[in-house]
């Protein structure tokens, strides 16, 4: 091809980080395919990535900033925009008091540097607590058990899946999320490696997932009793003696507290509620104790439940008591380039639990934001306090928190509303103005979150590919505009110079790290496996983990009271979520390359359940919560456990109002709406909606 030419960079469009190479024109990508040098990711990409284009060219993407009015929305200039937007904060909060502007800020913010960077600047400069982000419908519990156990919310064991024998996967898809928390680009290539060498992997899960058809074998659970599960597992791990920390024995607070307590949930006692036979229970705990290495691993399923930070805390018990933490092939911590958590030894920026409670419901914080569950009643509940106004980044609540209807409600109320995004959505469509950033080829990438969380340690950067238009904004030039109109102060480093900076406190000291060195690496750098580091690298005062946090053991009283199944009589069918390869959340419908196909927004039903409901496949059902109801059309299953049914997240482009023809096209519904926002893990706060109660009736 004549003129062609290459441009390598990650994509970020999901926690992978897959290496692109991408042959381009001028402005015409000609092809993007997998970076085989890359790494971490050795050529793999998803589809989505090539649909990186689409969202390039997709003639619904904003790219200047606009303004509701009476008349409909019509362009404005950047400079008024951020005028209008810093008076109106500063207006609502000399009236109503700082706390009156609220924040939401979405899942794509940690995958933008610039957003990270400069988001916490901007925040301060606002200076409210009423903070929310997507963590509280996501992955708080991770964060909970890693304070409360290691001392720092961000010091996660990652699953070292390229030398473990053993892996166990809990309420975890990653053959469609390629690891979430486990960065892990070509998962499934690296499932089938442990099986080729000998290994095995389960996985347990109420749906026979995408990877469930890769393992060797798979349990069904009913949604919401993981907990049990795994302390039945300790319980035989224990009566059997096979408990051993191996070289943390010296560095664990609580051991005998642990040991006591599961000693109250034999496999016999819990087999009826988690739908697992006692026998398979018992096994299960051995073949992970007795493996050479074995790593636990859970995720969404186990997090946005009742217990999930119960959860999370056992899976690293169970990973700890087996000698599987911080062994190689077990759970290791990683050791990036830029390390957001050595770095807080400085910052001291290492998290913190209930501090304050919320307004309305009391609810505790976790460093710094309360959950996003109760964010629609501090809007609608008049009081000292009640947000007037809100400030959304990159997200859309209306479709991925519970209880979108109730939050539309607010938002609708509200006195003020920008929203800094790309698209007018179904949550964005409730702002006043709407301040577009660049986004995916027209930006830098520097993964400053999800090095922290990969299965390597490995550095890349890539400038932007395309030059942005003269009339467009990176985020971070976004959120400095804000900022210095709100605060006063200019920051006087660009995005390249905040890199700088922080790479200057790499332990990598031999690879002189800078952006320009980075620059000259553009596969990347490979710093290798990850490596045992314990006990120095732990926050805890004492040096040691705290096995048995109290939080956790008393937590354990609320399991033991409820873990009888509930409201079965009026709601039958428990509803969990599902994630499709070939979706991202809430926002990749508008890509048509994305969309096309066999309808993905269906309830899957077991087939038996759908006999005894008289139920053919593709036939539309209304499905009724205490909430709500939506209606789909069913897909019959042997993926799923009786009794259990299935909505895919991040759908509903129904909503009246809105800019995104394709997805308008292939609506869906929202799972959400049939989520309860006033069901939480009243543990850490997140939310509960994996196994919401729900009847089904046929239409006629
Ligand atoms: S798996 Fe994630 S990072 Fe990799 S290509 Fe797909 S969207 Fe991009």
């Amino acid at each position: 091809m004549n003129n062609t030419q290459i441009h390598f960079r990650t994509c970020n469009l999901c926690e992978a980080m897959c290496g692109l190479e991408i042959t381009y024109k001028n402005t015409e990508i000609i092809a993007i395919k997998g970076d085989k040098k890359d790494p971490l990711s050795r050529g793999h990409i998803c589809p989505k990535a090539t649909a990186l284009e689409d969202l390039y060219h997709d003639k619904d993407r904003l790219k200047t900033p606009i303004k509701r009015t009476e008349k409909g929305w019509i362009d404005i200039s950047w400079e008024e925009a951020f005028d209008e937007v810093a008076t109106q904060i500063k207006n609502i909060q000399k009236k109503y008091g700082k706390n009156a502007v609220g924040s939401y800020r979405g899942n794509p913010t940690v995958h933008n540097i610039g957003l990270m960077l400069f988001g916490a600047p901007f925040m301060q400069s606002v200076g409210s607590n009423q903070k929310y982000t997507a963590t509280s419908v996501d992955q708080l519990p991770h964060h909970f058990a890693s304070l409360m156990m290691f001392g720092h919310y961000l010091m996660f064991p990652i699953p070292d899946i390229d030398r473990t024998d053993f892996m166990l996967i809990m309420g975890a898809n990653p053959a469609a999320s390629n690891g979430s928390i486990m960065t892990a680009p070509d998962f499934s290539k690296r499932l089938k490696a442990i099986q080729n060498r000998g290994g095995k992997v389960v996985v347990v899960d109420p749906r026979f997932t995408e990877t469930s058809k890769i393992a060797t074998t798979h349990h069904f659970i009913k949604p919401g009793k993981d907990a049990l599960l795994l302390l039945a597992m300790l319980n035989v791990i224990f009566d059997e003696n096979l408990a051993d920390a191996k070289h943390l024995k010296n560095h664990i607070n609580g051991w005998n507290t642990v040991k006591e307590i599961v000693s109250n949930y034999p496999p016999e006692k819990v087999a009826t509620s988690t739908g697992m036979t006692s026998e398979n229970i018992k096994n299960l705990a051995r073949q992970f104790a007795t493996a050479k290495t074995a790593v636990c691993y859970g995720r969404m399923g186990l997090s946005t439940q009742e217990f999930g930070g119960l959860c999370q805390w056992l899976v690293n018990v169970l990973n700890i008591v087996t000698g599987n933490l911080d062994t190689e092939g077990g759970a290791l911590f990683t050791k990036p380039a830029i390390d957001v958590v050595e770095m807080s030894r400085r910052t001291g920026k290492i998290g913190s639990f209930n501090k304050r409670q919320s307004r309305v419901h009391g609810l505790p914080e976790f460093t710094g934001e309360f959950p996003v569950s109760t964010l629609a009643d501090e809007i609608l509940t008049p009081g000292k306090d009640q947000i007037k106004a809100m400030i959304t980044v990159a997200g859309n609540p209306v479709l991925s928190t519970p209880n979108g209807k109730h939050l539309e409600k607010a938002l609708d109320s509200l006195e003020f509303m920008v929203a800094i995004d790309i698209y007018l959505n179904e949550t964005t469509k409730y702002a006043n103005i709407i301040l577009p950033t660049t986004t995916g080829l027209e930006t830098a990438v520097y993964d400053l979150i999800f090095h922290q969380f990969a299965i390597r340690n490995t550095a890349k950067y890539a400038e932007a590919l395309f030059e942005k238009d003269s009339n467009q904004r990176h985020d971070w030039e976004i959120l400095e505009a804000l900022t210095s109109r709100l605060s006063g102060k200019e920051n006087p480093a660009n995005l390249e110079q905040t890199l700088d900076y922080m790479l200057q406190f790499s332990a990598y000291k031999e690879s002189e790290l800078s952006v320009a060195t980075l620059k000259k690496q553009p596969h990347g750098i490979d710093f290798g496996a990850l490596k045992p580091q314990l006990p120095e690298r732990l926050f805890t005062k004492d040096k040691k983990i705290e096995l048995a946090h109290p939080l956790f053991i008393k937590d354990l009283d609320r399991l033991n009271k409820t873990s009888s199944d509930k409201n079965t009589d009026t709601y039958p069918f428990s509803l969990i979520g599902r994630r499709h390869l070939r979706s991202n959340n809430s926002w990749m419908h508008n890509s048509k390359r994305l969309i096309k196909g066999k309808e993905r927004c269906t309830l899957l039903i077991n087939a038996e359940d759908a006999h005894q409901l008289k139920l053919k496949n593709n036939e539309k059902v209304s499905v009724i919560s205490n909430v709500g109801s939506v209606i789909l059309p069913v897909e019959i299953t042997e993926q799923m456990m009786p009794k259990v049914v299935s909505i895919p997240h991040g759908w509903g482009h129904h909503r009246k109002g809105i800019k995104l023809e394709i997805a308008q096209q292939n609506a869906g519904v929202s799972i959400n709406d049939l989520t309860d926002s006033n069901r939480l893990d009243t543990l850490t706060g997140n939310a509960d909606f994996s196994g919401t109660r729900v009847k089904i009736e046929r239409l006629n």
